[in-house]
């Protein structure tokens, strides 16, 4: 019986020892490695340039790392005699407990404040806190017054470059009245000129001095132009006008240069639209001219079409679509959005075929949008364009037109 007793205990004692050693062969590399990973992270809480704290619910301090203490001016038993609302240079005490309140609750904030240095300068900090439980906090603290400074100075140079464009630009946009003037005067009386008897050499002569007067009339225009709606200067009228009147005189304006070429000039007015509307007639016909202008000056033979629609709802706000087709050399896909940039022609080279300033479709992009529309073109090379835009204006309830078809050269 005792031989029976001794051979349990020391069977028992066996599968103890055995279980033992296996649980210590298991748990101690599972502490050794927590161990490992907890100096590593003091080793780091003390080493790195960035702010720790561990604080509680207080605001009192539990621990605070080296960096704080560099960052901040002060020793650590100072700071820990301390709340951090004695740092805090933006909260007061009762928003910082309410924000301790709400990361214990959600479990992490991440936000931007100052903290006074002890020598009396603000740092700006990014601050991440952790909620660990509900009575402690861990905080980290990064310095950012240098990123916040190069925000600031880049803030300012912004603002100081943006002055000096406004001021550039209001600049020309005054000037406008100084140049236009004496242009005014060299064609107007150029015109007188070539109205006296004068032999046929002196007529080409004056003939030359005229056209090269108006090429830079057009060229100051559209500087002037740009520059003020570059300066946002530039404002949109609102009355009313007949829009087939708009296109009958554009098709007049139009028609010695189209013919002088041997383009045929189609228009064609939706019979649907509107006899007035309310709208700046001024700018749509100075849109409707460019893209005629360019329709002519790129294309060789063929013909020129202006059509215009309106869609609306009675009563309501209308959209005027235009459009400008031609026959000519046409545009590369890859140009169709870089065209109505500034200063952009398709041939940019200096020996480039066709003259202009490459600010035309700029300026009507921006008129339109002013007045509520867009403008697009859909074009393949030796195919020809058609550039279209739309632009809102306000319908009149009167009688609508009758079907028309103005033209010089042909109908449609
Ligand atoms: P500009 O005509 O003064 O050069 P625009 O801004 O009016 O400036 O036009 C920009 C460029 O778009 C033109 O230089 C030309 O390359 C191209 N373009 C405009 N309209 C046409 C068109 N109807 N056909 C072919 N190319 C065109």
């Amino acid at each position: 019986m005792a031989a029976e007793s001794g051979l349990t205990y020391w069977v028992t004692s066996g599968t103890l020892g055995v279980v033992g050693l296996l649980l210590v062969m298991l748990v101690l590399p599972l502490l050794l490695r927590l161990r490992r990973r907890a100096r590593n992270a003091e080793k780091a809480i003390d080493s790195t340039n960035d702010g720790y704290w561990v604080f509680n619910a207080d605001g009192r301090f539990v621990d605070v790392n080296p960096g704080y203490c560099r960052m901040i001016g002060y020793r650590r038993d100072e700071i820990m005699a301390m709340n951090i609302a004695d740092f805090e240079a933006v909260a007061v005490m009762p928003q910082i407990q309410a924000q301790i309140a709400r990361i214990i609750q959600r479990g992490h904030e991440r936000f931007e404040t100052r903290h006074r240095h002890r020598d009396g300068n603000w740092i700006d900090l990014e601050i991440t806190v952790t909620g660990v439980d509900q009575r402690y906090l861990v905080a980290f603290l990064r310095d950012i017054s240098a990123r916040k400074a190069a925000d600031l100075a880049l803030r300012e140079l912004t603002r100081a470059a943006e002055a000096a464009s406004q001021a550039k630009s209001d600049f020309v946009a005054n000037m406008g009245h100084e140049l236009r003037t004496p242009m005014n005067g060299v064609i107007g009386l150029t015109d007188v000129l070539l109205e006296t008897p004068l032999d046929d050499e002196q007529r080409e002569y004056l003939t030359l001095v005229k056209n090269s007067a108006e090429s830079l009339m057009a060229i100051l225009n559209d500087m002037l132009d740009f520059s003020k709606i570059e300066a946002g200067r530039l404002s949109i009228e609102s009355a009313e006008f007949s829009p087939a009147e708009v296109i009958t005189e554009l098709v007049s304006a139009i028609a010695a240069r189209a013919e002088k070429k041997g383009l045929a000039l189609v228009c064609h007015i939706d019979p649907d639209t509107p006899a007035r509307v309310c709208g700046d007639a001024g700018r749509l016909h100075q849109i409707l001219l460019n893209l005629c202008d360019n329709a002519i000056k790129f294309t060789s033979r063929g013909s020129v079409t202006v059509r215009a629609r309106v869609t609306s709802v009675e009563g309501g706000p209308q959209e005027l679509h235009l459009s400008v087709n031609d026959t000519g050399m046409g545009i590369a896909p890859d140009k169709h959005q870089s065209i109505f940039q500034a200063f952009s022609q398709v041939d940019n080279s200096s020996t480039r075929q066709f003259g202009g300033t490459g600010l035309g479709l700029a300026i009507c992009e921006k008129l339109v949008a002013l007045m509520g529309g867009r403008i697009w073109v859909a074009s393949e090379p030796g195919q020809g364009s058609t550039f279209y835009f739309t632009v809102c204006v306000k319908s009149i309830p009167v009688a609508t037109l009758p079907a028309q078809g103005t033209a010089t050269g042909q109908k449609e």
